[in-house]
């Protein structure tokens, strides 16, 4: 569904991925992790075109990722993304957050969209939140409206950038949660996170990024606890 072939990205002399091959297939969850500066959020990012590449190729669902327009406002649709900082619009209400990108890009009509939002916050548990604003709301729940708007989109693929790190402790499970209903669901993730519970249970894959590279990729359990790297060994030992 997403395939990356040998792309290469730099910030002035600063390469920041190198040679990256991936490809998620339809219904997997991989989850992504490393050192802080190894690239992980610009992998993200260049997957909806947050970021362009120098070279490679990046293509979903068998198309090249289109370079503007509505074709890519599409594309942004089609890949939802949630952030560590929620990014919802502070003027909207948390129902307007959710019904927005339905309306302008997916040309819904208003009660449908409606219908839809509401339904998807019911279903990240924040149904009762609907007419408040984002300031209104937790951490957690302000997350859990970034899903839903995503969600909203019917989207291909959901990219997840570390949304549980900017949370206090007692609100990541709360997202955790939503994002395992989600993997349990079917949906197709790349999930950037420290978060290795969440990874242990929900990934299909791990990939182990360092300097800009895929240095490993493994199946949790295998990942865990017999890394072949020693950049893999090294990280998990301090994070473990
Ligand atoms: P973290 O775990 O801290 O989030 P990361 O793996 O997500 O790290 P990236 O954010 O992808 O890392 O950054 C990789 C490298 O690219 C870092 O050295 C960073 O400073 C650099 N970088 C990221 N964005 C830019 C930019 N817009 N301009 C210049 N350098 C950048
Ligand atoms: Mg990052």
């Amino acid at each position: 569904l997403v395939v990356l072939k040998n792309v290469n990205k730099h910030f002035g002399a600063l390469h920041v991925l190198q040679d990256i091959d991936l490809t998620i297939t339809r219904g997997e969850v991989v989850v992504v992790i490393g050192p802080s500066g190894s690239g992980k959020s610009t992998l993200c990012r260049t997957i909806n075109r947050l970021e362009t590449v120098d070279s490679g190729d990046i293509s979903i669902d068998g198309r090249p990722l289109p370079q503007e327009g509505k074709a890519l406002a599409r594309l942004r649709a089609d890949v939802g993304m949630v952030f560590q900082s929620f990014n919802l619009f502070a003027h909207k209400t948390v129902l307007e957050n959710v019904m927005l990108g339905q309306i302008k890009v997916r040309k819904t009509g208003k009660q449908a969209a409606e219908d839809k939002a509401r339904a998807l916050l019911d279903r990240v548990g924040v149904g009762t939140q609907a007419d408040k604003y984002p300031a209104q709301l937790s951490g957690g729940q302000q997350q859990r409206v970034a899903i839903a708007r995503a969600l909203a989109m019917d989207p291909k693929v959901m990219l997840f950038d570390e949304p549980t790190s900017a949370l206090d402790p007692e609100m990541i499970n709360e997202v955790l949660e939503v994002m395992q209903q989600l993997a349990r669901d079917g949906m197709t993730m790349i999930v950037v996170t420290h978060e290795m519970g969440f990874a242990r249970s929900a990934a299909n894959r791990v990939v182990f990024m360092a300097d800009g590279r895929i240095v490993e990729e493994a199946a949790p359990d295998q990942f865990f606890s017999n890394p072949r790297s020693d950049r893999a060994k090294d990280f998990l030992s301090k994070i473990l």
